[in-house]
Formats: structure tokens, C-alpha cells, sequence
């Protein structure tokens, strides 16, 4: 009885421990509230251009980049997206534990937030650039917009800091590393060859350099260059050439109005230089404008 007893007290220990251990992961970080519900909505996974899949949200662009060596994940989207990834890329026959390397076109809560878990679930090494690793190190808590109200999401280490025009290669594939800041310290866009049975594609992630409210281009305390950055990225985009473009949200690039759920395999449909140059241009207007701010 009185072992029984001793039991009982353990077990009830232990469980305890086990819930104020849960409790301090949860409270860990606080992501803030979604605003926007088409970032959680699930969208039907496809292939967008030989080894190159879409398996983000409606509006949170995820993107799969099959290799011979292992996979590529660029973008996580939100923690909550997590689940919704994994089933996206298992529906297109793929394995969740063969992603090797994760990338992000900026350290913000609605792209990242997904890392430390996808990271802890398959051993993937998650490359930032150097400029996002330490606000991705405190899971957001230095951002020079979002910071200073603790960390946002899971903080999470970068195995590997990018830099301009650094390489990441995985099988056969070879990503080009392009740092264009501003949105985040780092942001990046990535620039790639995909090939299917026809033809070579070379594909563009985009950062695009959208403009927080928050953000004064005269400089921020934990930016003060931040305006000249801007202006130097727009400068930068303008002179990529590539047959297709995408982007860190769905909306940016039309996903939408490019394809629709259960369309077959149309890679031209993202060929789109003058929506490129448009979406640009009216980024550029945005930023004399912002400019003209104190
Ligand atoms: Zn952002």
C-alpha cells in the first residue's frame, strides 16, 4: 500500500512536471493573432514547373523543390500552416522527412514560423541569411518593426548563414542566393533552373519589397539604413531576368488568377514578365511616396 501510495505520488509528479513544461513551451512565444484567414486556408498542392511544387496556404506561398539528393523547402508560413504543409506535400507523393534544407525569403512570423518544428521533425538544416539569423535566433524579438513584445514565434538557429550570391545546392539542384533588404535586415530572393521532359525554366522567388506602415524610410533605431536598402533592392529586382515568377504570399505573384485548384500542369501560366514589371512599378511609386515621409 504504502509503495502504491509512493507510486501514485510520482505519477502525479510527473505529470505535473510534464504540464508546467508544456505550459513554458507554449508561453515561450506568442504569435500574434491572424488577421487574414486566407493565410490558413488550405489550397490543393500542384506542380508548378518540373521539380518545382507549390504546397503552401491560399495565401502563404510554400514552395517544395525536388532534388536528387533530398528536398527543399522554401517558406513555412505559420506554425499552424505546419500540418497543412505536410499533408500538402504527402498528397503529391513525397516525403515529409526527405526535406534537407529549409529556406526563407524574410524572417517574419508569416513565413518562418513553421521552422523550428519542421526542422525538429526531419533533421533538415535550415540555411537564413546572415542579416535574419539573429532575429530568427529570438523568434522575432529584435525585428526592427515587430520587436521588443517578446518572441513572435519559435526561435530557431540557422545551420548555415547566407550571403549575396551564395549558392545552395542540394542533389542536383543549385539555388542562387539573392540578398535584397528592406521588408527584413535579410530578405532574400532565390533564382533557379527547373527542368521538365521539354524544356528548362528559370524560376524567381521574389521578396518583393513591400513597405510595413510601421516603417519610416528616414531610418528605424534598429535600421537606420533601411531607405537606402530599399531603393537598392527595387534597383536590384528590375534587372533579374527569368521566365517565371513567384513570391512569398500567393497574392503577390496572382497565383490565384494563374491557377485554379485541380488545373492540370501549365508552367507557361506563371510565365509573366509584364506582371513582374508592374507589380514592381507600382512597389517603386509606393517607395518615392513613403520617401517624401519624416
Ligand atoms: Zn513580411
Amino acid at each position: 500500500m504504502r509503495i502504491s501510495m509512493k507510486l501514485l505520488s510520482t505519477i502525479v509528479l510527473i505529470t505535473n512536471l510534464s504540464f508546467i513544461y508544456i505550459r513554458a513551451n507554449a508561453q515561450h512565444f506568442q504569435e500574434p493573432p491572424v488577421t487574414d484567414s486566407n493565410w490558413i486556408k488550405p489550397y490543393k498542392p500542384f506542380r508548378i514547373a518540373g521539380n518545382l511544387y507549390y504546397v503552401g496556404t491560399y495565401d502563404l506561398a510554400s514552395y517544395l523543390i525536388v532534388t536528387s539528393g533530398g528536398n527543399i523547402l522554401i517558406n513555412t508560413g505559420l506554425a499552424q500552416s505546419v500540418p497543412i504543409i505536410k499533408s500538402n506535400i504527402e498528397a503529391l507523393g513525397f516525403k515529409f522527412s526527405d526535406i534537407k534544407i529549409l529556406l526563407a525569403t524574410h524572417a517574419h512570423y508569416d513565413h518562418v514560423a513553421g521552422m523550428a518544428s519542421i526542422k525538429k521533425a526531419t533533421g533538415a538544416k535550415l540555411m537564413i541569411n546572415e542579416n535574419d539569423a539573429q532575429v530568427m535566433a529570438d523568434g522575432g524579438s529584435s525585428d526592427f518593426v515587430f520587436g521588443g513584445r517578446g518572441s513572435l514565434f519559435a526561435p530557431v538557429k540557422a545551420d548555415r548563414l547566407l550571403h549575396e550570391h551564395d549558392t545552395v545546392k542540394l542533389g542536383d539542384m543549385k539555388i542562387i542566393v539573392l540578398h535584397h533588404p528592406g521588408h527584413t535586415r535579410g530578405a532574400c530572393s532565390f533564382l533557379f533552373d527547373v527542368k521538365d521532359e521539354h524544356r528548362s525554366y528559370r524560376v524567381l522567388i521574389a521578396n518583393m519589397p513591400t513597405i510595413l506602415p510601421q516603417t519610416k524610410l528616414s531610418g528605424m533605431p534598429g535600421y537606420p539604413n533601411v531607405g537606402k536598402d530599399y531603393g537598392k533592392t527595387l534597383d536590384d529586382l528590375k534587372k533579374i531576368q527569368f521566365d517565371i515568377w513567384l513570391s512569398s504570399h500567393a497574392s503577390q505573384f496572382g497565383m490565384l488568377e494563374k491557377h485554379k485548384p485541380g488545373d492540370g500542369y501549365r508552367p507557361e501560366a506563371f510565365i509573366d514578365r509584364a506582371g513582374y514589371d508592374e507589380a514592381i512599378d507600382d512597389l517603386q511609386k509606393n517607395y518615392l511616396k513613403r520617401l517624401q515621409e519624416k
